[in-house]
């Protein structure tokens, strides 16, 4: 006699395509430059520089708006809001995207 069982592996979906559940790494915008973290493409010295920010003096920018009966409030907030990059090379501003 012959017993034919109905064997429940033949569904169709094949255990080695398992779903990518985990992601170690956020993925990061900027992935081209990604040596260090302070680098950016100063176009003065035409390559990748390390940079600071200006420091602000809120001093003085408080007394440009006093003496400018507020119309230097706009670029106060500007500034402060934006900074600027600076080159460490050479010092300019460096201005990307
Ligand atoms: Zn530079």
């Amino acid at each position: 006699m012959k017993t034919l069982e109905s064997s429940p592996s033949s569904l169709g979906a094949s255990p080695a395509e398992l779903p990518q559940s985990v992601t170690p790494a956020p993925k990061r915008r900027d992935d081209t430059l990604a040596v260090g973290s302070n680098t950016a493409r100063c176009s003065h010295c035409n390559k990748t520089v390390a940079y600071h920010y200006s420091p602000i003096n809120h001093k003085k920018q408080l007394f440009l708006t006093v003496f400018t009966i507020g119309l230097w409030l706009p670029l106060w907030l500007g500034m402060t809001l934006c900074p600027t990059k600076l080159c460490d090379e050479c010092g300019g501003p460096i201005w990307n995207d």
